[in-house]
């Protein structure tokens, strides 16, 4: 039995605010599950993250109030942190004093969502995650499935499907036919199954389930789905740490497609599944010139 942890990068709205949307799917067999959950742990405890949300994009953003303090790398973690935090709270309140209503309520959300984070100097940030991209690399049994898309080149009335509904129908498929292919090859007893595990958003879960209905009766445009077992479980991702290993597998695909970012992509891309040298569980859907090295080895 295989779980396939799903996450997203990127707007799935045409024309939004990435290029890319990117949905990436990270399937690990269970009983590698614990091994692999306790690696990511203790990687984490060495940035003192392992009680809190890993969360890519908010991990690599530069936090302006650090460069602000003197000699912050320098600091213990507690001292960076209180200066960190004497420095959000100064500017909060120059923000309310000024009446600067949005500035404020934006600057409140950031420093919510990197709370966890500010401790930690940019590079060491990038080290945890670099550390983290390495432990997923090394697990020789994980396969990363995703579908990258290049809204520039998308065209709904040819696929017939949204941005977000594309992506679905791929990573479905691939992991259905990794499934399928672990059953013919395999020399184990049973059938091999797989589950679904996605980040809880209300707009995407009622669709998302409602697709996957749909691929269970008639199956995608590429394949049935015998080995896919119930529709998505949705999880909440702050409590669900591979979850947001997978978000930081969707953000360096995301990140690599964009900008041509190596850092993350290399490892990550490791895990893709390939049938004679060819990767077959990753694809850029961003038309037959594109000469990124997921195009390349996909051809
Ligand atoms: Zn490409």
């Amino acid at each position: 039995m295989y779980i396939c942890y799903i996450d997203e990068s990127g707007t799935a709205d045409v024309p939004g605010t990435s290029s890319h949307f990117v949905l990436a799917g990270l399937s690990i067999p269970i009983e590698h599950w614990r091994d692999a959950d306790r690696e990511i742990s203790q990687v984490l405890a060495k940035y003192g993250l392992e009680n809190d949300e890993l969360h890519t994009a908010w991990m690599t953003r530069k936090y302006l109030e650090q460069s602000k303090i003197t000699g912050f790398a320098g600091m213990d973690w507690a001292a960076r942190r209180a200066a960190c935090q004497k420095e959000r709270t100064r500017h909060l309140l120059a923000l309310q004093k000024a009446q600067k209503a949005k500035a404020y309520r934006q600057a409140k959300k950031n420093y919510r969502h990197s709370e966890a984070y500010i401790h930690l100097t940019l590079d060491e940030r990038l080290a945890a995650l670099s550390a983290v991209a390495d432990a997923v690399a090394s697990w020789g049994s994980a396969r990363l499935f995703a579908e990258c898309i290049d809204k520039t080149h998308f065209d709904p009335v040819r696929t017939g499907r949204a941005v977000d509904e594309q992506a679905l129908e791929q990573v479905v498929s691939r992991y259905q036919q990794f499934l399928s292919s672990t059953e013919k090859n395999g020399t184990g007893t049973g059938k091999p199954l797989g589950l679904l595990v996605h980040d809880n958003n209300e707009s995407v879960a009622k669709k998302h389930t409602e697709l996957m209905r749909h691929f269970h009766s008639k199956g995608t445009l590429w394949t049935t789905i015998d080995n896919i077992i119930e529709t998505p479980l949705f999880v909440d991702s702050s409590l669900t740490r591979m979850v947001q290993i997978a978000d930081l597998c969707s953000y360096a695909l995301r990140r690599f497609v964009e900008n041509g970012e190596t850092d993350l992509f290399k490892k990550v891309f490791t895990r893709a599944d390939s049938v004679k040298g060819k990767t077959v569980s990753i694809r850029h859907f961003a038309g037959y010139t594109c000469q990124c090295a997921i195009c390349v080895s996909h051809r």
